[in-house]
């Protein structure tokens, strides 16, 4: 353990996470948020804090509550730097919280789903969306930005995909793509951290090709993406507006 790294964790954990972010970055979805619970606009209640055990890292990812999931600071609007040694702002997730929101299974997901067109180089295509807190809408309108970016770098939002029901690969955990609120560009030529790396904590050297006028375009609609991650996954962004609230965020927008 890098202990340098472990300590600006807590510094930002300490004065960044407060439950003041899932009321601003969700608005009407969140009834009331404080240091005990969460309220949901239709009843449901979650607990800020579980008990379960969050010491190791394997413990952190597979247990990790509504206030370990702002513990580490988004770097919203920041430069593309290499994160920090276990630093993955975003990638600790309470799957409650999501299944309350978007849907508890498949099914009652699926209800939840509408299609938005993709602008693509020859065209558009067809991508099914999460309707809840009007995810579709956002990303549709990140859609209609990156149409207007140069050739460039329009050819990193070629070859998009969003919804599919499944877990993260060799885990027990939903992937966000699995509550249609996630998308990923360029699958071909992005980079994904597993393929360089054998473990969660090993030594994993950073990459990165997507443009960060497409990563700003995101972020600037609630959007976090995986390459701001230790764990890096270039292609991948998610609907996180709790991160990018101002209780949460690093910087500005
Ligand atoms: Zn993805």
């Amino acid at each position: 353990m890098n202990y340098q790294w472990l300590g600006l964790w807590v510094l930002t954990a300490s004065l960044y996470a407060s439950p003041q972010c899932y009321t601003q970055g969700y608005g009407t979805l969140i009834t009331s948020a404080n240091e005990t619970s969460l309220v949901l606009k239709d009843g449901t209640q979650l607990p800020y804090h579980t008990d379960s055990a969050k010491t190791s890292w394997d413990e952190k990812i597979n247990n990790a509550d509504l206030e370990m999931q702002l513990a580490q600071a988004y770097d919203a609007g920041g430069i593309e730097t290499p994160p920090p040694y276990l630093f993955d702002p975003g990638r600790l997730r309470y799957q409650p919280f999501f299944q309350a929101l978007y849907g508890k299974d498949k099914k009652a997901i699926e209800k939840n789903l509408v299609t938005i067109q993709w602008p693509t180089l020859k065209g558009s295509v067809k991508l099914p969306v999460n309707k809840v807190g009007e995810v579709d809408k956002k990303l549709y309108a990140i859609g209609q930005e990156i149409a207007k970016l140069p050739k460039k770098d329009r050819i990193w939002a070629e070859g998009a995909t969003t919804y599919c029901y499944r877990v993260i690969k060799d885990t027990d955990r939903l992937s966000m793509h699995s509550f249609g609120i996630a998308i990923d560009l360029a699958p071909n030529t992005t980079q994904y951290w597993k393929d360089e790396a054998p473990s969660e904590t090993a030594k994993i050297g950073y990459k990165n090709t997507m443009p960060m006028s497409i990563v700003r375009i995101f972020e600037k609609h609630g959007f976090i993406w995986g390459g701001r991650w230790y764990h890096y996954d270039t292609m991948h962004f998610e609907y996180r507006p709790e991160l990018l609230a101002p209780a949460c965020a690093r910087k500005g927008i």
